[in-house]
């Protein structure tokens, strides 16, 4: 995956930064599940410009199945799907297009596609925005001691390549391509070899293996002036370190962010390191400091919950999808906070604080805050045991969140007491409390229907795993898949889901899963109560969301 941001796109504008990444989250989400193979590339560029607003363009290309073209008009409608098969295949609700058609012409945009079956699709949307009459000047980037700096690009990947080397073309450097370990190595010993300063070395090469490569170019820059710095795919590097590649002076992750990218040559190539853009350009609630995140979480509903928590305050989240990504995480980047599921697979909460704590040295502590839906007694002191400093319990709410985080109590609406819910005149047998969970998340209507969304797409994928760690016998899987169900549901206050999931749970805890096919039962008529009020409920946001603008 790649992005690319054109470089006339002013860095402030105003407008709904929640629901233009809302938008935009829908496209990614759909261009990866529909890819099987290839690339999903997001570019923005400027359509048009008067005195007080933009039009922002924007396209989310991927290489994957495509679509027919009778059904390219089609699927912008709710509940619409390209083809009935595709839920069984590929889950999903059919309320995401439909949803970003709302929001784009609601930001007086449009959005469109261009596919081909079998080759891809490239989803196109524009959205205004107004200009910031305040707005400071674009920081000019003081990439002085980078000005013409020799910077060998090493990518296999041509899109990738380009984005890389405009971006360093924006900064005055002086770049040089190479799409195989071969060039690259031809580019080094060659006449004007000894001239590069940096190679900027894609960790996803072929010939990588064995880090055969970075072996020969450390071999080149022996007694030279040149440094390395690799590009690492997120979430791919499940037990690899910096540590592992010795004459590496740093690791940035891909999709590759500007700012990051800029400040890792800085700190290598000048020793100093500019504030990231965002930092310097503003977008956060008024007195909040802006944090560095770390997120380590496997549920996708929780991920997205604390993320657009997060990021509506301003705040940048990086996400860790378990504990070893969590320390490989922290080993290689700068974070201000650690925010930390208790349970996930392959390394818990526990051991991966355990293990940060360990390479911590000396004075160095951050701050490392429990997330755990275990709400039993002892879960406090276990996760203090481990490290941690703080703890949360699930669902999380959002005025918690923000206290632990920005460690000051932040203001905003009240959850809603249990009165106001909407499902008062039979409370008992509601399969969920919508009213609830929308205050649970600070009042926003539209995040808890996305919210929704990703919880019919994600529910299937728990219930099999469910199924399967119950025939296999299997209690570790079972509490595991059980307890992130359970999570995911807390979300929607969905009650009866929870407690059949806690069921389960426990049995897969207590390795007693005599009774497992029984509550597996209730909990498959829980969900098909629950599944049918939520879809329900996300078209009614989204229709009352229309109509009330
Ligand atoms: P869903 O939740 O079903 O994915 P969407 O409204 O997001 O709902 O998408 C509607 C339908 O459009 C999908 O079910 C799929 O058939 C088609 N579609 C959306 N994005 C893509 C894509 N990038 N590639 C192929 N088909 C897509």
């Amino acid at each position: 995956m790649a992005y690319q941001v054109a470089p006339d796109v002013p860095d402030q504008l105003v407008g709904d930064p929640g629901r233009l990444s809302q938008i935009v989250i829908n496209l990614i989400g759909n261009a990866i599940k529909f890819t099987e193979s290839g690339d999903v590339v997001l570019s923005m560029s400027l359509a048009s410009e008067s005195e007080e607003a933009v039009t922002l363009a924007c396209s989310v290309a991927d290489t994957g199945i495509g679509i027919p073209e009778d059904k390219q008009r089609l699927i912008f409608d709710v509940f619409s799907q390209a083809d009935s098969s595709m839920s069984r295949k590929y889950g999903g609700t059919g309320l995401g297009l439909a949803i970003c058609a709302q929001l784009t012409a609601m930001m007086n945009g449009r959005i469109w596609v261009e596919s081909e079956e079998g080759r891809g699709s490239t989803f196109h949307f524009t959205v205004e925005m107004q200009k910031r009459r305040d707005a400071v000047e674009k920081p000019v980037v003081d990439a002085g001691p980078l000005t013409g700096l020799r910077v060998l690009v090493v990518d296999d990947h041509p899109t990738n390549r380009g984005f890389l080397v405009d971006m360093l073309a924006e900064w005055s450097m002086q770049t040089t391509e190479a799409g195989t370990g071969v060039e690259a190595l031809a580019a080094l010993t060659g006449d004007d070899g000894e001239a590069f300063r940096l190679v900027l070395l894609d960790e996803t090469m072929p010939e990588m293996e064995e880090h055969g490569l970075i072996r020969e170019i450390n071999r080149c820059a022996e007694g030279r002036d040149l440094a390395v710095i690799l590009l690492v795919s997120a979430g791919q590097r499940a037990d690899t370190g910096v540590g592992d590649y010795a004459g590496i002076a740093c690791t940035v992750s891909k999709p590759v962010k500007q700012s990051d990218l800029l400040n890792a040559i800085m700190d290598t190539v000048a020793g100093t390191s500019v504030p990231a853009l965002e930092e310097r350009a503003g977008g956060l609630s008024e007195g909040v400091v802006a944090r560095r995140i770390l997120l380590a979480e496997d549920g996708v509903v929780n991920q997205r919950v604390a993320v657009l928590m997060l990021e509506s305050r301003g705040h940048a989240v990086t996400v860790a999808n378990n504990g070893r990504e969590a320390v490989e995480r922290f080993k290689s980047g700068a974070f201000d906070l650690i925010l930390m599921d208790v349970q996930m697979p392959e390394m818990d909460g526990l051991e991966a604080t355990r293990t940060i704590r360990g390479l911590e040295s000396g004075s160095d502590h951050i701050p490392i805050v429990a997330m755990t839906a275990h709400a039993m007694s002892g879960d406090r002191e276990r996760c203090l045991e481990a490290g941690m400093d703080d703890y949360l319990s699930k669902p999380i709410q959002a005025q918690l969140l923000y206290a632990a985080v920005e460690g000051a109590q932040a203001t905003g609406r009240p959850p809603a007491g249990p009165e106001s819910s909407s499902f008062a005149a039979s409370p008992e047998s509601a399969p969920v409390d919508w009213e609830k969970a929308v205050a649970q998340v600070g009042g926003d209507v539209a995040v808890v229907a996305e919210l929704a969304g990703l919880f019919l797409a994600e529910c299937p994928k728990l219930e099999t795993g469910i199924r399967e760690a119950v025939d296999g016998g299997n209690a570790a899987d079972l509490r595991r898949h059980a307890h992130t169900l359970k999570g995911s549901a807390g979300v929607f206050k969905a009650e009866t889901v929870v407690d059949a999931a806690q069921r389960l749970e426990k049995m897969g805890r207590d390795g007693d899963m005599d009774n497992a096919e029984a509550a597996l039962s209730a909990l498959a008529l829980e969900l098909d109560r629950l599944k049918p009020v939520l879809a329900e409920r996300v078209a009614d946001a989204k229709l009352q969301d229309g109509s009330g603008k």
